[in-house]
C-alpha cells in the first residue's frame, strides 16, 4: 500500500483529495496546522485506520517514511494570505524546501499545487503553461503570487540539480462543499449573501473575469497529473468557462430566486486580476482531463453545502 502525504490535507481542497486518495486505496498521512483548513472537513475520515492526521506547520521540517507527496500547504484566498504575509512567504519558500528534501530522503515523487496566480495581471488569455506572467513584485498579492512563483522554482531546480521526481499544477479557481465561508472568496461570499438576504459585495465594476472549476474535477486533474508516468512541466487545472463576476452573481441569483439580496459595488482591491482563463491544450492531450462538471450543478451543491452547515 503506497504511503501518500496530503500536506494541507484539512483545508477546502486537501480534504477532498484525502477522501479520493484512501477510496483508491492509498495510505493517507494528513498535515495541516488548521491556519486556513479545519478538523472538520476531515472529521470523517479520522476513523479510517488507513488515515493518520499530524498537526504540524510546513515551516518546520519533518521526518517520515513515503512514496508520494502532494504539497498543498499554504493559504489561498486573498483575504487569507494577505492576513500574514511573512508567514504565506515562508510557508512557500521554507516549507516547500522542506517538502523537496523530504522527498529527496524518500526518493518520493513530489506534487506541488502551484496556482494561476503565477500569471498575475495577465496579458495574453488564456493563459498557457509557456506565459512568464505578469507579477507585481511589491503589491498586496505578491506574497502569495511571488511565493508560489518560487516554490515552482525551487521544484524545478531540484529536479535539474538532484533528478527529483516532481509535478507542478496550477490550479486555477476552484469552488464547492467545504470552502471556508469566511475566507472572502467569490463564490462562497455571494452565495452566504444570498442565503441571508445581504447585500452582494461585488469588487469593482464585476467585468473582471474568472473561470470557476469545481472541485472534483480539480482533485481528478491533480491524481491523473501525480500519476503521470513522466516528469513534466506545469500543467494547467482548472475550467475554461470564462464568465464576468457580475454573470456569477447572475447564475447564483437565478439558482436561489427567493433571495432579496441586491448587487452593491465596492472598490476593487488593489492588483486584482482583470482575466483568468486556463488554456487545457496540455492537460487534455498530456493528462487526458478536462472538466466535466456544469457551473449549475456545481453551484447547487455548494449551496445545498452551504445551506446545511
Ligand atoms: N470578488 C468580488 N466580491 C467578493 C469577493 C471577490 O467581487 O465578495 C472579486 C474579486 O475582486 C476578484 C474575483 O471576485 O476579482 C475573485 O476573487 P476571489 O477572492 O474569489 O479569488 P481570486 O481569483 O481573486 O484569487
Amino acid at each position: 500500500m503506497k504511503r501518500v502525504l496530503v500536506t494541507g490535507g484539512s483545508g477546502f481542497i486537501g480534504s477532498h483529495l484525502c477522501e479520493k486518495l484512501l477510496n483508491d486505496g492509498m495510505y493517507v498521512i494528513c498535515l495541516d496546522n488548521h491556519y486556513t483548513g479545519s478538523m472538520k472537513n476531515i472529521e470523517h475520515l479520522k476513523h479510517n485506520t488507513n488515515f493518520e492526521f499530524i498537526f504540524l506547520v510546513v515551516i518546520n521540517p519533518i521526518s517520515l517514511v513515503i512514496d508520494i507527496i502532494y504539497h498543498l500547504a499554504c493559504p489561498a484566498s486573498p483575504k487569507a494570505y494577505q492576513k500574514n504575509p511573512i508567514h504565506t512567504l515562508d510557508t512557500n519558500y521554507i516549507g516547500t524546501k522542506n517538502m523537496c528534501e523530504l522527498a529527496m530522503k524518500n526518493k518520493a515523487r513530489l506534487l506541488l499545487t502551484s496556482t494561476s496566480e503565477i500569471y498575475g495581471d495577465p496579458q495574453m488569455s488564456p493563459q498557457n503553461e509557456y506565459y512568464w506572467g505578469n507579477v507585481n513584485p511589491i503589491g498586496i498579492r505578491s506574497c502569495y503570487d511571488e511565493g508560489k512563483r518560487i516554490s515552482e522554482t525551487l521544484l524545478s531546480d531540484y529536479n535539474r540539480f538532484h533528478n527529483l521526481d516532481v509535478r507542478i499544477a496550477r490550479i486555477f479557481n476552484t469552488y464547492g462543499p467545504k470552502m471556508d465561508k469566511n475566507d472572502g472568496r467569490v463564490v462562497s461570499n455571494i452565495i452566504n449573501q444570498c442565503l441571508n438576504n445581504e447585500k452582494i459585495t461585488i469588487y469593482g465594476s464585476g467585468n473582471q473575469t474568472r473561470s470557476f472549476c469545481y472541485i472534483d474535477d480539480t482533485v481528478d486533474g491533480l491524481v491523473r497529473l501525480m500519476n503521470n508516468t513522466k516528469s513534466i512541466g506545469p500543467i494547467n487545472i482548472g475550467n475554461d468557462y470564462e464568465m464576468t463576476i457580475l454573470e456569477l452573481s447572475n447564475v447564483i441569483l437565478q439558482l436561489l430566486p427567493n433571495s432579496k439580496s441586491k448587487i452593491g459595488f465596492q472598490d476593487l482591491p488593489q492588483d486584482d486580476p482583470t482575466k483568468r482563463k486556463p488554456d487545457l491544450i496540455l492537460a487534455n492531450t498530456i493528462l487526458d482531463w478536462k472538466p466535466t462538471t456544469s457551473l449549475e450543478v456545481g453551484l447547487k451543491n455548494t449551496i445545498e453545502y452551504f445551506t446545511h452547515i
